[in-house]
């Protein structure tokens, strides 16, 4: 099935619920209270180099540990929060927290970069970049050591305005990644001209490299395309061990998945960088 179908399944993901339903609408009302009240957690995912598999960096990923409903994945109330004003306090707590996480690695000798998703609206947002300064400022970690995640549609949704957006923190030293890549509708020209440094291809192609042959060389083409532009390739979903080869051959320079690693609590992850002898400084 085309690109397109996919990036259909990416926007639909999660969304069991409709978005207008009551029990959505309680989920939202419910988000701010569920802030203070610490239900909202943040699960960590590594990302390895390829080849040697060394730690690069980590992605958050958050998830809510609702009282009666369980741990709810990101996808069922981030999407919703993004049509609303919440998503701004809910950015900046996870800024919050997964920046406060990195300076406590830090300080552990850890030199982690950690990875943040961002939404569209927080690109809209005139007090995003000052959110995320204030952040760093506020737990003394440099901003080298901040990843951001925009997905395509994000930065398709105003092209020049997230160039804008996008400029001022590559400016102080984060770094950007165009999340779920090849799922949207980047053109090239708005490519060419973005101050990002990562291109993460998006999972549906990665899932069927090693059997669907233009899945392969989709990817092929994105590393090439990567290689050319003077970014960084990652490849998100890394399910099994002839993947990750693949793109080792294919070129990729970092990998992410459940073959490597599961999104863990921080202790969890700790304890996996110890079961796979992560110095400490990686
Ligand atoms: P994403 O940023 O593309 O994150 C990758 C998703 O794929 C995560 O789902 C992760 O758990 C999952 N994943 C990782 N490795 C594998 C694998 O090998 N196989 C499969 N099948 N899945 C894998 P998750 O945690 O449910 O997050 C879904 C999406 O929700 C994220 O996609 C991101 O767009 C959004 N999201 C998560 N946390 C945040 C957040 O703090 N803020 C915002 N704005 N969005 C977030
Ligand atoms: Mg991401
Ligand atoms: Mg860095
Ligand atoms: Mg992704």
């Amino acid at each position: 099935y085309s690109a397109k179908d996919r990036s259909l399944g990416v926007c639909v993901y999660g969304s069991e619920l409709d978005d207008h339903s009551p029990e959505r609408l309680g989920l939202l009302g419910d988000l701010r209270r569920a802030m203070d009240a610490g239900e909202l957690v943040l699960h960590w995912q590594p990302k390895v180099s390829l080849p040697g598999e060394e730690v690069r960096g980590v992605e958050a990923l958050l998830r809510w540990h609702h009282p009666e409903r369980g741990v709810i994945p990101p996808g069922v109330f981030v999407p919703a929060a993004e049509r609303t004003p919440v998503i701004r306090p809910l950015t900046r707590y996870v800024l919050d927290v997964a920046v406060a996480q990195c300076a406590r690695w830090r300080a552990a000798g850890r030199h982690l970069d950690v990875a943040v998703n961002v939404s569209a609206r927080n690109l809209l947002d005139d007090r995003f970049v000052d959110d995320v300064l204030e952040v760093l400022a506020r737990w003394d970690v440099p901003a080298s050591s901040l990843e951001l995640e925009v997905t395509e549609s994000a930065i398709m949704a105003d092209p020049a305005r997230a160039q804008l957006i996008l400029g001022r923190l590559a400016d102080v030293g984060i770094t950007l990644s165009i999340d779920d890549f090849g799922a949207g509708y980047t053109s090239l020209s708005h490519l060419k001209d973005l101050p990002v440094h990562q291109l993460k291809i998006d999972r549906s192609f990665v899932a069927h490299m090693t059997t669907d042959r233009s899945d392969a060389l989709i990817i092929r083409s994105v590393v090439e395309l990567g290689r050319n532009l003077g970014l960084t390739t990652v490849a998100e979903g890394v399910e099994d061990r002839a993947t990750l080869d693949r793109l080792g051959e294919l070129g990729c320079d970092v990998a992410q998945g459940y073959l490597v690693c599961r999104p863990l609590p921080a202790d969890e992850l700790e304890r996996w960088f110890d079961r796979t002898r992560v110095p400490a400084g990686a």
